[in-house]
């Protein structure tokens, strides 16, 4: 149906003044490889197909637990804290939308770093919060000038290791801005599991810092919709006034279980991509490429001539996807996610071609 030509729009101002957040894109040509958004190559802990197996279906009639129990016992005895620490999220996405909505107003702006994980200014934009946007210094390292210009913030987020460019900031600089900084820190570790170090302590130490998690990418489960968020039990208080009652349904909590139980299957697979990171990291830069030091699934990486696009372009025309972020700090660069061996044999053959 046309609108009327007298259509005036319903929507608030922020809405029609945004354009939305674009995904990764997951096309459905066969036979691509696919290195674009970050997922995990190999497949998640065979506990999961046993468990689909026996699932008695008639639970699925009531309700699921709202509050998750079972799940963040798990996590609490896995990662050393009390389940009150623990809010579970339908991916770390929903978690943002939860601590967008928590924290965030128009009188309340949300600063975070340039480049990085492109939601938060489009979180903030439906939540009509301003947006702080602290540009790295050209290698991508935190400014020194961060907590000033960050200061109105009544939320800081930092990305750790950060997207696209898989760089992990340093530990000491992080635990001083969360010392210093006089609201909200949130340090989203969607990348940590492949990491050297994270930052779960800093929850422990300091009452106004929440680190988030998903299982999407060293858990293998992005189909799956599922985060996890650790702060200050009355931090998680406040979130869950915040979240939909049953933002987790049944299925997923069982099966978020199942994989969390399975750290042995955990390691393995992070072990091997990190193996992969390390192997690709090094033919890139035989190749002379710019490879910026990931800590991260994926590798932020400048071809010789320094044009991303006409790289990304190349793969394209080859079958391989990667991301390109156009723009000045990030045009020079692709972003490859780490695929598995064959794949990243595939993608060094066309680059070498080329
Ligand atoms: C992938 C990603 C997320 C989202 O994780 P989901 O659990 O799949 O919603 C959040 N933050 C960053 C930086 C990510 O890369």
């Amino acid at each position: 149906m046309n609108l009327s030509p007298n259509y005036t729009s319903y929507f608030r101002p922020e809405i029609d003044a945004i354009d939305g957040y674009t995904p990764g894109e997951q096309p459905q040509t066969p036979g691509l490889i696919k290195l674009n958004t970050n997922e995990n190559p190999y497949p998640p802990s065979p506990r999961i197909t046993a468990l689909l197996k026996s699932f008695d279906t008639d639970r699925l009639r009531l309700y699921p637990d709202p509050c998750c129990q079972r799940l963040r016992k798990t996590i609490a005895e896995i990662y050393g804290c009390q389940s009150d620490n623990v809010l579970i999220g339908n991916g770390s996405d929903d978690l943002l939308t939860i601590i967008f909505r928590s924290f965030t107003d128009k009188t309340r702006p949300m600063a975070c770093l340039e480049p990085t994980y492109s939601l938060y200014p489009v979180l903030a934009d439906i939540q009509g919060t301003p947006c702080i946007r602290i540009p790295l210094t050209e290698s991508f390292a935190l400014p020194e000038d961060i907590l000033k210009v960050a200061e109105p913030a009544n939320l800081l987020i930092i990305c750790r290791p950060n997207a696209p460019t898989g760089n992990l900031f340093s530990l000491d600089k992080i635990t001083k801005i969360c010392a210093d900084f006089k609201g909200i820190v949130l340090i989203d570790e969607a990348y940590a599991d492949f990491a050297a170090n994270n930052c779960l302590e800093l929850t422990k130490k300091f009452n106004h810092v929440i680190v988030c998690r998903t299982l999407s990418k060293s858990y293998s489960l992005a189909g799956l919709r599922l985060g996890f968020a650790f702060a200050h039990k009355t931090i998680i208080e406040g979130m869950t006034k915040v979240k939909d009652s049953y933002n987790v349904d049944m299925l997923t909590q069982s099966i978020a279980i199942a994989a969390l139980e399975d750290q042995e299957f955990f390691q393995q697979n992070t072990a091997r991509v990190r193996a992969s990171r390390q192997q690709l990291s090094t033919a890139l830069q035989k190749l002379e490429f710019d490879v910026i030091p990931s800590e991260a699934n994926f590798i932020f990486a400048s071809p010789p001539d320094r044009n991303g696009e006409k790289l990304f372009d190349i793969l394209r025309a080859n079958r391989i996807l990667v991301r390109y972020f156009p723009g000045p700090a990030t045009g020079a660069y692709v972003r490859i996610t780490i695929g598995s061996e064959s794949q990243i044999d595939c993608l060094l053959d066309v680059i070498k071609a080329y």
